[in-house]
């Protein structure tokens, strides 16, 4: 008996040791299954060979303990196989036990089945308890089966069988179960291992990254390319070797110092690394993890090389291009709507703008406004076409300046050549430019005074020509030369002359107006060149006259120079023109020619080239002087010519000057008025007609048939904005006791409008005091309603030209309408002059003008004969 069972558990030990090998080496599924059914199968069938002979045809063996466990870890297939083998030889067999015996081959397989459906479901597990029961069970129904026997034979079979079925095949039951799960559990970890492998594989290999194996002595294990091209001969070649015989000795230590670096870390370390391989040079990561157990007893790491050539040089362009992107030059990108994205530091510096504040902004912001809508239409034109443009721009910095710049724009296009964006890179070239200016003020300015040389003032005298026959307008040619400046020279050295000239140089530049020349030729020869002078040749030689004049005076006062105080004059040598008819030189030889003139005349002098000039300028100078002295010994004569309203009563006078000459007789005013305004004694004359016009409103003031007139007095624009002249009106006023409500101020338009705003604080000052004021010439100036309102007038003169036209001339009479109009709408007294006719005067009344001054009532007249004339009555009109 107990050899038996020594021999039913080497089977069972020889059934689990064959079934290792079968599912160690046996990698087909099915064929694996086949194998394993007739495993189970011939161990029954062996079993079956030698089993435990009761009598004839009634054997036990171990084929439950088989066949369940073939149900449980083989499954239908493998459990139907050993269940048939089993079955068949069991029929074969024959006897009395045929029939349990069949039920004990089913019976285990079914069970066996059912309890691994169980285990598939997870509502039993395979445990020692487990299996203990399940042994049992399928135990105690083969005890149950024997009641299938005869009831003899079920007696004896009880009775010497069942004790030890149940003690000895439900423990094999539980020994079998766990030795075939330990199998099976094997089996299946290797899959598991062989499919994770072969998983690992299958990444690795998708992945473009080198993965590498190597030992702490850095032998590679294993080695994975994806593209052996990344590798120093190929992935094979490499098992085996060393770094060391593989890599640059260099190299080679950087990769050891990675590996014992990461066997002493938790974490993964990296390597960046370049590499000349088949593929060219090319830059690697290492990145290198511990592994956890050792391979072939030595510490071993893997390292996943990625190529990061690509990343690397991408890196390096970007780099590259920030760093040229902050170069000297501003660079600006936009997109296609010239919005801008990004700035560089240069830019910011040019711009004066932040780039916070420029980033949004559109390049408009930029702009000067000094280059018109045309000048970017061809810069739009020309990026279109040929993507680029460059040239020279006028832009404006945050801070108002306007600045050249040199600025080239590139277009940017995507994939599909549309525009994406514009690259602009812009140099500040104001140094540039003034470097230029310098050059050309080299080219055309005096070093040394800074005024232009000879070429530049041939070039204006050139435009002049041309641009004075064209206009009409007389130009002059005038030649300066210092008198005795050699001695200065000679005396005192160059340097100290150099400084007088270029005080001279200041001084001619003050004395001029804006737009005329002053040049230096050389030495100490200047040239001025006066434009836009008067149209008629006398009246241009007096203006360029009283210039020279001014000029000769501010040259004739000290300079100091170099510690000395010295004294220098000047000759000048005039030659005017108004066409083109002289050239250029012709034009400087007579303006030099006459130079001489004036120096041999007895220096400090002025000389014109035509003699016809010289004479009516002599006569000027000599007016000019006679005008000085009757000033002083009261030449100048107040004439009166009435003032009527339009009943014919007196209501006043307008003060009109004469000038007793005492070789030329009596002057009217058209003779010497223009004079002493160029001159300068208009101021003295009309303040010496404003004092006998204030001593005769105070004498009239004595008589009661005079005391209500008024008296006009016409006031020039010099002495209206001369300093002082409030208060010196003030004092005449004053000192003559006359009252100021009487007397009216005559203004033309044009005076007021040469500075309005100071005119009108003038007149209001002249106003609160009680004077009254009158617009003279009316109508012939730019009048406009806005001047007129803000004025203190109390009355409009219409001019004389109006009323000699009426009534038969409409136009006239259109203005003369108007102006009445005007006046009354404004409140204003209106009156007219130059009434010569009855028919004026109507034409006058009719429109509603009332009061009149003219020939037809009584010429202007000495004062005594006014006193004398029969003019007090109203009864004049009456006369008439
Ligand atoms: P005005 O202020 O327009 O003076 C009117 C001028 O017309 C006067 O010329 C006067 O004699 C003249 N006149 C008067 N009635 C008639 C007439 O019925 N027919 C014609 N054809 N002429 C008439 P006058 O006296 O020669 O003065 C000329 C200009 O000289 C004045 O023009 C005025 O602008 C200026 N003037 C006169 N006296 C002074 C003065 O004391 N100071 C200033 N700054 N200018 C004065
Ligand atoms: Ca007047
Ligand atoms: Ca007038």
């Amino acid at each position: 008996m107990t050899l038996k069972l020594i021999e039913s558990a080497a089977l069972l030990i020889a059934l689990c040791w064959l079934h290792a090998l079968n599912m160690r080496h046996v990698q087909r599924q099915l064929l694996r299954k086949l194998l394993a059914g007739g495993l189970f199968g011939a161990i029954c069938v062996v079993g079956m060979l030698a089993p435990l002979t009761l009598q004839e045809g009634l054997i036990f063996d171990a084929r439950t303990v088989v066949l369940s466990m073939a149900g449980l870890f083989g499954g239908p297939l493998v459990a139907a196989i050993a269940g048939l083998m089993a079955g068949a030889y069991r029929l074969w067999l024959g006897g009395v036990g045929v029939i349990p015996g069949l039920f004990n081959i089913l019976m285990p397989v079914l069970l066996g089945l059912a309890y691994r459906t169980a285990c598939l479901h997870n509502w039993l597990r395979i445990g020692v308890w487990q299996l203990l029961l399940f042994g049992a069970l399928v135990h105690l129904l083969l005890v149950l089966s024997l009641s299938l026997l005869p009831a003899q034979d079920f007696g004896q079979a009880l009775q010497q069988v069942a004790v030890p079925i149940l003690l000895v095949l439900t423990p094999a039951t539980l020994l079998l179960g766990l030795l075939l799960q330990d199998i099976y559990r094997q089996a299946s970890d290797r899959q598991a291992l062989r499919e994770s492998e072969a998983r690992l594989r299958a990444i690795s290999e998708a992945s473009p990254d080198l993965t590498l194996v190597l030992d702490e002595e850095g032998r590679y294990l294993e080695v994975m390319a994806p593209d052996p091209q990344l590798l120093h001969g190929g992935a094979e070649g490499l098992v085996g070797k060393r770094l060391a015989d593989v890599l640059a000795v260099g190299q080679a230590e950087k990769f050891m110092a990675l590996i014992a670096r990461t066997l002493a870390s938790d974490s993964p370390q990296t390597l960046e690394y370049g590499l000349r391989t088949p593929a060219g040079q090319r830059v690697f990561e290492g990145r290198a993890r511990r592994l956890d157990t050792p391979l072939q007893g030595k510490r071993a790491v893997v390292v996943i090389a990625r190529d990061i050539t690509d990343r690397v040089n991408f890196e390096l362009d970007r780099r590259i291009a920030a760093i040229a992107f902050e170069s000297q030059q501003g660079m600006l990108i936009t997109d296609a709507s010239t919005r801008i994205l990004k700035v560089n530091r240069a830019f910011c510096q040019i711009s004066g703008y932040s780039a916070a504040e420029a980033i949004g902004q559109t390049t408009r912001m930029l702009n000067s406004g000094r280059q018109g809508p045309e000048f970017y239409q061809a810069m739009w034109q020309t990026l279109s076409e040929t993507g680029i443009w460059e040239g020279e721009v006028w832009n404006r910095r945050k801070n108002g300046e306007v600045f050249p710049e040199w600025l080239a724009i590139s277009a940017v296009c995507d994939e599909r050549g549309r525009v994406s964006n514009y690259v602009a890179s812009l140099t500040d070239i104001s140094e540039r430019k003034s470097a230029e200016e310098k050059i050309k003020h080299l080219a055309f300015y005096d070093a040394l005074t800074g005024l232009p040389n000879r070429r530049l003032l041939r070039d204006r005298l050139q435009q002049a020509r041309a641009l004075s026959r064209r206009s009409g307008q007389h130009a002059a040619l005038v030649f300066l030369d210092l008198d005795n400046f050699k001695n200065v020279n000679d005396l005192y050295g160059h340097q100290v002359g150099d400084e007088l000239l270029c005080q001279v140089a200041e001084r001619l530049r003050h004395s001029l107006r804006e737009r005329d020349t002053v040049a230096r030729l050389g030495g100490d020869e200047f040239v001025v060149m006066l434009e836009g002078l008067e149209i008629r040749a006398e009246e241009a030689a007096s203006q360029v006259e009283q210039l020279g004049a001014k000029v000769l005076e501010a040259l004739r006062q000290p300079y100091l120079a170099g510690g000395h105080s010295l004294f220098s004059s000047a000759s000048l040598g005039v030659v005017l023109f108004n066409d083109d008819q002289h050239s250029v030189d012709e034009l400087m030889q007579r303006a030099d020619l006459s130079m001489y003139t004036a120096k041999a005349a007895g220096k400090n002098a002025l000389s014109f080239y035509d003699p016809q000039m010289q004479e009516a300028v002599s006569t000027r100078l000599q007016l000019e002087a006679d005008m000085r002295r009757g000033l002083q010994s009261g030449e100048f004569l107040l004439y009166l010519q009435p003032q009527l309203d339009q009943q014919g009563g007196l209501t006043g006078a307008e003060a009109l000057v004469r000038w007793q000459h005492p070789q030329r007789g009596l002057l009217a005013p058209g003779a010497f008025i223009g004079i002493a305004e160029r001159c300068g004694l208009i101021e003295s004359l009309d303040m010496q007609v404003l004092g006998a016009a204030c001593e005769l409103l105070a004498q009239w003031a004595q008589q009661p048939h005079s005391a209500g007139l008024s008296l006009s007095v016409n006031l020039s624009a010099r002495l209206l904005y001369q300093a002082g002249f409030v208060e010196a009106l003030q004092q005449t006023l004053q000192h003559s006791g006359a009252n100021p409500q009487r007397l009216k101020l005559e203004l033309t338009e044009t005076l007021l409008l040469a500075d309005m705003d100071e005119a009108i604080v003038r007149m209001q000052a002249l106003r609160g005091m009680g004077i009254r004021f009158s617009i003279d010439d009316f109508g012939t100036g730019y009048s406009s309603m806005a001047y007129l309102q803000q004025l203190p007038l109390d009355q409009l003169k219409i001019d004389q030209s109006f009323t000699r036209e009426l009534p038969g001339n409409p136009s006239s009479l259109a203005i003369v309408r108007a102006i009445i109009a005007l006046a009354q709408s404004l409140k204003l007294e209106v009156i007219a002059e130059g009434v010569e006719t009855r028919a004026q005067r109507d034409s006058l009344l009719s429109n509603g003008c009332l009061h009149y001054q003219g020939y037809l009532f009584a010429r202007p007249m000495a004062v005594a004969d006014f006193a004398a004339a029969d003019l007090f009555r109203p009864r004049l009109a009456e006369s008439l």
